[in-house]
């Protein structure tokens, strides 16, 4: 059966990416994260500050904050509990000015966007506009057929996830069900969808056939 899965997962990667490309960023797939860490690995090789989003793909998944401290970058990682609240919002500033900045996404639709909802703003702003290049890693479980579906992702999936995750004060961190809710300690506060390629960034999209993330 695995055979069949990474057929169907290569016959939709490929799709999003051929999609991706039509919608100008650059896109590659690969069967699995190992061969994706192999093209990482090259690709960290041009660039020497390197700022990470929150993403659990990136930093619990492939560990390529660990692969980027090992060839001896600067990392602009603010997910760090030790690092108070003024040290954090630096690194998410420094973020925004990075050589290279690194982050999953929440979804990617079959036709090439790629949509997200933050809290604070900083990982959606390094994604838009300002680090010299922006890589975006997105596991196969990630894709979606269109915007709506994947707005719908987010909200059932990702975000009570994430906030679990962050120990928001929101009512999905309780019970895993988003209410749309008006907390105070509400996670989904910026939604940004992007429907072709920012002008003057340079953003390349890796599709991974494998679940990644959440
Ligand atoms: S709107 Fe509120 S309840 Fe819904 S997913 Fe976001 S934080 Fe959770």
């Amino acid at each position: 059966m695995q055979i069949v899965k990474e057929w169907y997962n290569e016959k939709i990667g490929k799709k999003v990416v051929e999609n991706l490309e039509k919608n100008e960023f650059c896109a590659k797939y690969f069967k699995n994260r190992e061969e994706a860490i192999d093209y990482i690995k090259k690709l960290l090789k041009n660039y020497h500050s390197i700022g990470f989003g929150g993403s659990m793909t990136v930093l619990q998944d492939l560990m390529i904050d660990k692969l980027a401290e090992n060839m001896g970058k600067e990392i602009l990682n603010h997910n760090r509990p030790e690092f108070s609240m003024e040290k954090k919002l630096e690194i998410r500033k420094k973020q925004l000015t990075c050589d290279l900045f690194i982050t999953s996404t929440n979804a990617i639709t079959k036709d090439g966007k790629i949509v997200n909802i933050d809290g604070v703003g900083n990982r959606v702003s390094a994604m838009i506009f300002g680090p010299k290049k922006v890589l975006i890693i997105c596991g196969i479980n990630k894709v979606t057929k269109d915007v709506h579906s994947a707005l719908n992702r987010i909200k059932e999936i990702a975000a009570p996830m994430n906030a679990k995750r962050l120990n928001a004060k929101t009512p999905c961190a309780e019970t895993g069900v988003c209410v749309d809710c008006k907390s105070t300690g509400r996670i989904c506060r910026v939604t940004v969808i992007m429907d072709k390629k920012p002008k003057l960034s340079d953003i390349e999209v890796l599709i991974i056939g494998e679940n990644l993330g959440f």
